[in-house]
């Protein structure tokens, strides 16, 4: 039997080799997790042409994924400090790289990305194109912004953010109901500003099937943007954001009558309070397909530490139903990040990933808690770097504050918990006060 996605081939029960080994990284049966595929509540983004991949898939009932932006821009030109990045990223854990390239030879990038790297590859066409067509926006046609779409396509991305749900009903919407921050995403406000400067539709919604068939032959998941994502805590769960939201969960029924994978793309800025009630009503409206957040920042207030307010959000959105988390470093409002920004993200989304797939129950997650509590107990210094989410920060740590007795730390010393309660329990004498 033949397929075209791997969705078509979970609806006609065939169990594919990159369902296998997902399967596997996940500890559940490639059976269970075909069925998953076939609903649309999982998804392996998995271009044909992206030959090096190691897939992964994309479920609430599945592992919580991260992934790293990255890509140069007019004011950070140098590729091979972004490729080198990439490499951190993917050393680091980070499932999943997005390409937001938007200065030079993005072509010539984007397909080394899919040539050498192992994790999913994702990209937002819009940005590519008006770097490539080097012209004023207005002047870029309705064809132009498609084709830019199967040159993704054709060049071995796994995944693409279009941004489809802002038609012109939605802008609409916008315009009558006013926001704190506006359109803050940057291919939702590129494509409303040309939508307005030319009156015309979005073409990304008026040829969706034509956008369906390129991602059908390729097998690319899209990924569905929010334009309307909420920039301020005050525009959290808006009418725009809604109005949107109802909008992709339409166009996430029309991707699977073609079998084409999906993924939602969520909040942005949002209180926690907000959070768990907005994943319920993404997962109802869109049926389950996972959720993709940038974010949730819980406040506004902290630039300079953003990778926390997002862990935050990420930690109780993931806890909820979202499955893809978006990384955001210190660097986020500030500029583009650096290395150490991107260390710093990264660790805050695993970090967010993880205590969610605690809390979700997902298989086999709190071993590694369990592991590093066994080894905290033994006061096991090498086990406990070697388990540490950043080996080489627990193990900097404690160097630049050695303690007097090795078995202990400088936290408390002599009064170490761990240890007198150790030693109490096999029967020793506790004095601490002369030790
Ligand atoms: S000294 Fe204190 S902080 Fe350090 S290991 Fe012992 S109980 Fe923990």
């Amino acid at each position: 039997m033949t397929y075209t996605t791997q969705m078509h081939a979970a609806r006609q029960g065939i169990i594919t080799k990159e369902m296998e080994l997902v399967a596997e990284k996940e500890g559940i049966s490639p059976e269970e997790l075909r069925q998953y595929m076939a609903e649309g509540k999982a998804v392996i983004p998995a271009n044909k042409l992206h030959k090096c991949l190691n897939p992964n898939g994309v479920g609430s009932m599945l592992k919580t994924k991260i992934n790293v932006n990255l890509g140069t821009s007019r004011d950070w030109k140098d590729v091979d400090m972004e490729l080198q990045k990439v490499q951190s990223a993917v050393e680091m854990g980070a499932e999943s790289i997005m390409d937001l390239s938007s200065y030079g030879d993005t072509r010539k990038f984007r397909r080394k990305l899919t040539q050498e790297c192992p994790a999913i590859i994702g990209t937002v066409p819009i940005y590519d194109a008006v770097v490539y067509y080097h012209k004023p926006l207005k002047d870029i046609t309705t064809q132009e912004w498609l084709d830019i779409v199967e040159m993704h396509a054709k060049d071995g991305v796994d995944f693409m953010t279009i941004h489809v749900g802002i038609n012109k009903s939605t802008a609409c919407r916008f315009k009558e109901n006013k926001r704190l921050t506006n359109i803050v995403s940057r291919g939702g406000s590129i494509i409303f500003a040309w939508m307005e400067m030319t009156g015309l539709e979005n073409p990304f919604y008026e040829h969706y099937d034509w956008i369906l068939d390129i991602c059908q032959k390729y097998d690319v998941t899209l990924s569905l943007g929010d334009a309307c994502r909420p920039g301020c805590i005050a525009d959290a769960g808006d009418i725009s954001q809604i109005e949107e939201l109802v909008t992709l969960g339409e166009l996430t029924r029309r991707a699977w009558e073609k079998n084409v994978q999906v993924i939602i793309e969520g909040p942005g800025h949002m209180p926690l309070n907000q959070i768990e009630a907005n994943m319920k009503i993404q997962q109802t409206v869109c049926q389950g397909a996972p959720f993709y957040v940038l974010g949730p920042l819980v406040t506004d207030i902290a630039p300079g530490y953003d990778h926390i307010t997002a862990a935050i959000g990420g930690a109780v959105a993931a806890s909820h139903g979202a499955s893809f988390l978006c990384y955001v470093t210190p660097a986020e409002h500030l500029r583009l990040p650096d290395e150490q920004d991107v260390k710093e993200g990264i660790i805050a989304s695993k970090i967010a990933a993880h205590a969610a797939d605690i809390a979700k129950g997902i298989h086999g997650a709190s071993d590694w808690d369990y592991a590093m509590s066994t080894a905290r107990k033994r006061l096991d210094w090498e086990e406990m770097f070697r388990l540490s989410m950043d080996p080489e920060k627990a193990r900097r740590y404690r160097a630049e504050a050695k303690p007097e007795k090795e078995d202990t730390c400088s936290m408390c010393g002599n009064f170490c918990a761990v240890k007198n309660m150790n030693r109490i329990l096999e029967g020793e004498i506790v004095s601490i006060y002369d030790e």
